[in-house]
């Protein structure tokens, strides 16, 4: 049972997490916090891995039986301006049922959710059916290097994978995966008073841009989780004089999808860039390289709505929160993308609004805490 003690210890958690800033990359104290907390809650096994993850166990009555892997992260984007905030963005300030600051619904309110879920096993004496681990992974908001790590050093079995990012207490069934490509047009640099003399490819690049804008719908769509879309973001070039014509002009695609290969992409660019003299690279998140294999599939995760798995988790929520989630998908990627080799199903759940996520007062109501650790709960207790 959820007491008001546990809704209580949760919300401050929530409020310590939210004060304890923690850019990507620069998790480690965060980490600690987690740890600690973790510790003092009497989890059965709790480590830092050597890549920053905070991963704790708690240990089922039948430990023959595929875990439950709840999963969330450590790091926040950025606050932004603190000028657009009405109370600090790390204060955490409570008003009208909200806690406000950065990370509130994205991720640190999750985080509190799942680690009291716990605590309120430990709390009532009782032990789960099978062994729950919790893995709170660093760098999600760039790329994801922390779940990478993970996912590659788990040697148990695994049932079930709950990832907690912001569904407002529904269930998320997956996502789009990403794919960010770097297109890169070649040239001829020149003083920029002989322009004659130039192959400048700042033109190439506008002729690209033009001819995206065109075809950009022309990209297949999957069943379930939807178009597939690809939006320009950030163009450079090689130089950084006024006064020059570039060498090369690049900008960076971002693509999402469950429906293309990387065939398709590079296909599908190489019909827009024609003519033109150019490079394509995938920039996924850490360095360029190249889009390979052609055949790979551009997906997030995708657990069907019939899967048994995620019929009884539906009935377990609904049992927990008195009312039953709405299934739907993720509109924004989550590590969920990185777990699907270990072929269990993939669940979102979490309390906090995807629209707070991301943005100046970012808030999370304190009922949704108290729901979210009734659902959680429930699941734990009985999958
Ligand atoms: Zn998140």
């Amino acid at each position: 049972m959820i007491t008001g003690n546990i809704i209580e210890a949760c919300i401050d958690f929530t409020q310590r997490l939210i004060q304890t800033p923690s850019m990507s990359g620069e998790e480690g104290t965060i980490a600690k916090l987690v740890e600690q907390e973790c510790r003092s809650l009497n989890f059965d096994e709790v480590t830092i891995d050597p890549i920053g993850n905070v991963i704790a166990r708690l240990y089922g009555q039948d430990r023959s039986l595929p875990a439950i892997v709840i999963n969330t992260h450590l790091d926040h984007v950025d606050p932004g301006d603190p000028k657009l905030w009405h109370s600090g963005a790390f204060e955490a300030a409570i008003r009208d049922g909200r806690i406000y600051g950065r990370g509130a619904a994205d991720i640190k309110g999750p985080v509190a959710t799942q680690v009291y879920a716990l605590a309120a096993l430990i709390q009532a004496g009782q032990r789960p059916k099978r062994d729950v681990v919790f893995s709170c992974v660093t760098e999600e908001e760039i790329g994801g290097a922390g779940a990478i790590y993970w996912a590659e050093h788990v040697d148990y079995p695994i049932g079930l994978i709950m990832i907690g990012e912001p569904t407002s207490n529904n269930v998320a069934l997956g996502h789009r995966g990403i794919r960010q490509v770097q297109v890169t047009f070649f040239g001829r640099s020149v003083h920029a008073s002989v322009p004659h003399k130039a192959d400048n490819p700042n033109y190439a690049l506008g002729t690209f841009l033009t001819r995206l804008q065109k075809r950009q719908h022309d990209l297949p769509e999957h069943p379930r989780l939807g178009a597939t879309t690809v939006s320009p973001t950030i163009i450079e070039v090689d130089t950084t004089s006024r006064n020059v014509t570039p060498a090369w002009a690049r900008v960076n695609l971002d693509f999402r999808s469950a429906a293309v290969t990387h065939a398709d992409i590079i296909n599908f660019i190489a019909e827009l860039a024609e003519g033109f003299n150019h490079q394509v690279l995938w920039a996924n998140g850490f360095e360029a390289i190249p889009l390979d294999p052609p055949e790979q599939l551009v997906t997030g995760f995708d657990t069907h709505p019939d899967d048994p798995v995620t019929v009884r988790v539906v009935e377990l929520l609904t049992e927990g929160m008195g009312r039953a989630p709405v299934v739907g998908q993720f509109a924004f990627a989550t590590d969920g993308r990185h777990m699907t080799g270990l072929g269990a199903p993939i669940i979102g759940f979490a309390p906090g609004d995807e629209k707070e996520a991301h943005t100046a007062n970012e808030s999370i109501t304190l009922d949704a805490l108290a729901e979210g650790l009734r659902g959680y709960l429930a699941v734990l207790q009985n999958f």
